[in-house]
């Protein structure tokens, strides 16, 4: 292997690629492109294709990709998609430079196209409504029928077409049809429908056109128009490939792109069909296409992802032609290991119990030093103020605790980060309630900076903020959307939102300088996991936190308890 592969990878369509150039097919271009519909956001999913185009493209010399909106579907499409996808592709890091192209941009030459094919006698108007076309198209196991208008005169064709266009009928009551096999094996050659009429505004052409080219015809011709090479798609186009071949055959399109199926990426614990995520956020499951727990490139991206762990995680999963369900921790692996290596330590706490250490100085307070990282000295460090009451999180204190629990319980001694170890002296009850309020405490002032001169040794090491100093903050705990890892499984797949997938704590306390975070900045709270600040609901001097991931997999924790 030569260390360009050690850093790519190989897999098969980089294979073909690297195949084809050595034989110098495509005059040694490679040119792919990345096709969405701009009827929704895009998803991870979509990332996985976008890495493999744009990377394609990135790794071979002169090598080149284009975003194309692939907007055929005037009802559904809005120039709202459109805008979002350009910023997420931009926000993964490609670029498609001065290669933005519109497949409506080819509906004159589309159309043109489709007049060519009826006149040499390879495409009809067929006057089928749309049961009859079905019944008439047979199934996998009964070749179909031809449509009694299959033989109508070119010269009749022409007119019905050019009338379709022109407007004069009402939708669904032509269609144009490419005459190729109804005895086809493959149901994809039965003369598939390639016009059809809709009186649709388009975001793109207003009211121009009435009738508008189907994908399958529209797309072949649009890469052929474009110079793809490549032309790679998912799995499910497997059979719509001879069609693809087909109208590239018939046509005088200034080349024939190769089309190159791969498995979609599935990801458990979530859904990834446009049309449930649309569900989800019109039925208000869910604050938007942004919310942190969609899988969309925007909601991923407000969590705290980064570019970087995306395309790692896209890298990791490789590209292959099994359908398979990629476990969610694979994804929550790839933004650990990065956020690991680039984020700063911090503290906070997130449900706050507050401790009064008994024998620290009323109206003192020290300026600890803290690192930012443990093993890169090069993040620096700052001071973390330190007084009298600080708080520790609810959850380090049990009042009876079980064997091996380490962290603070009435006698035991504990060490705080980057200051001095404590012992817990006295628990304060609410009398109503009997919920414990305040912990007495007191500190030894010899083991500042966490160890004790005389060697003693505590297990526990609890993060804190100082009472005084604190910023409040709120803080939004994620957690994956479903509590099932295939929701779309049953028909009822909304009945399997997780009801926890978000908790939102109001009274989180952080380091005061986190008042200077900016939106979208990383951190590692200590021992809680990684958070970012919210890029829409932080203002200037309070930031909120968003969790993008735990800092280890407590689901996997969950899984090997139940068994
Ligand atoms: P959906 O079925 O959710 O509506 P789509 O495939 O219709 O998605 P497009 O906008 O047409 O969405 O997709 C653009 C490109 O992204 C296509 O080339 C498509 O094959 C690819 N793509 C879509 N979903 C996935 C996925 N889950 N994994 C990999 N590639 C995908
Ligand atoms: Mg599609």
């Amino acid at each position: 292997m030569t260390e360009v592969d050690k850093l790519t990878p190989p897999n098969f369509i980089r294979a073909i690629v690297r195949d084809d150039l050595k034989k110098n097919k495509n005059n040694g271009r490679v040119h792919t492109r990345f096709p969405p519909e701009p009827n929704g956001y895009l998803h991870v999913g979509h990332a996985k294709s976008i890495c493999l185009n744009f990377g394609i493209a990135a790794e071979n010399d002169g090598g080149l990709c284009n975003l194309r909106f692939d907007d055929t579907n005037p009802e559904k499409e809005d120039v709202e998609y459109t805008e979002a996808i350009m910023e997420d592709v931009h926000w993964l890091g490609f670029d498609w430079e001065d290669r933005l192209y519109y497949a409506s941009d080819y509906f004159e030459q589309l159309y043109d196209y489709a007049v060519r094919l009826i006149k040499d006698g390879k495409a009809y108007v067929d006057s089928l409504g749309a049961d009859e076309m079905r019944e008439y198209r047979g199934t996998l196991t009964k070749p179909g029928r031809e449509s009694p208008d299959r033989n109508r005169s070119i010269e009749d064709n022409l007119d019905l077409f050019a009338r379709m266009r022109a407007g004069e009928f009402d939708e669904g009551r032509y269609v144009l049809r490419a005459k190729i096999d109804m005895a086809s094996p493959n149901i994809n050659m039965r003369d598939p429908v390639i016009y059809r009429i809709k009186k649709a505004h388009h975001h793109r052409t207003g009211d121009k056109w009435c009738i508008y080219p189907m994908y399958d015809y529209t797309h072949c011709i649009s890469d052929a128009l474009e110079g793809i090479t490549h032309s790679i798609c998912t799995l499910e186009f497997e059979d719509h490939r001879p069609l693809y071949d087909w109208c590239l055959d018939q046509l005088p399109v200034p080349c024939h792109p190769q089309q190159i199926e791969f498995a979609r990426l599935n990801l458990n614990y979530t859904v990834m069909s446009k049309r449930k995520l649309n569900e989800l956020v019109n039925e208000g499951h869910v604050s938007g296409w942004d919310d942190p727990r969609m899988p969309t490139i925007t909601g991923m991206r407000r969590r705290g992802y980064t570019p970087a762990a995306v395309q790692d995680f896209c890298e990791r999963i490789g590209v292959t032609k099994n359908d398979t369900v990629i476990d969610m921790s694979v994804l929550e692996n790839s933004v650990r290991e990065d956020l690991d290596k680039t984020t700063r330590r911090v503290m906070a706490v997130l449900r706050p119990l507050r401790v009064v250490i008994n024998n620290y100085p009323e109206n003192k307070t020290e300026e600890l030093d803290a690192p930012y990282h443990p093993n890169r000295p090069e993040m620096g460090s700052r001071k973390v103020p330190f007084s009298r009451v600080i708080y520790i999180e609810q959850d380090d204190f049990m009042e009876s605790p079980p064997k091996k629990f380490f962290r603070l319980s009435p006698g035991a001694e504990v060490r705080l980060r980057y200051a001095y170890f404590i012992r817990c002296e006295e628990m304060i009850k609410d009398k109503k309630t009997g919920a414990i309020t305040e912990l007495r405490c007191t500190y030894d002032p010899r083991t500042k900076g966490g160890n004790a001169p005389d060697g003693r040794k505590v297990k526990g090491t609890l993060h804190w903020v100082s009472a005084n100093h604190a910023l409040q903050t709120e803080v939004r705990l994620y957690d994956r959307l479903f509590r099932v890892p295939v929701p779309d499984s049953t028909a009822e797949w909304k009945s399997s939102i997780n009801p926890e997938s978000v908790k939102i704590l109001k009274d989180a306390c952080v380091e005061p300088d986190l008042a200077r975070a900016q939106p979208e900045e990383h951190f590692q709270f200590e021992r809680l996991g990684y958070f970012c600040v919210d890029r829409k609901d932080a203002v200037t001097g309070r930031p909120v936190f968003n969790r993008t991931v735990t800092l280890r997999d407590s689901w996997a924790k969950e899984g090997n308890k139940a068994k």
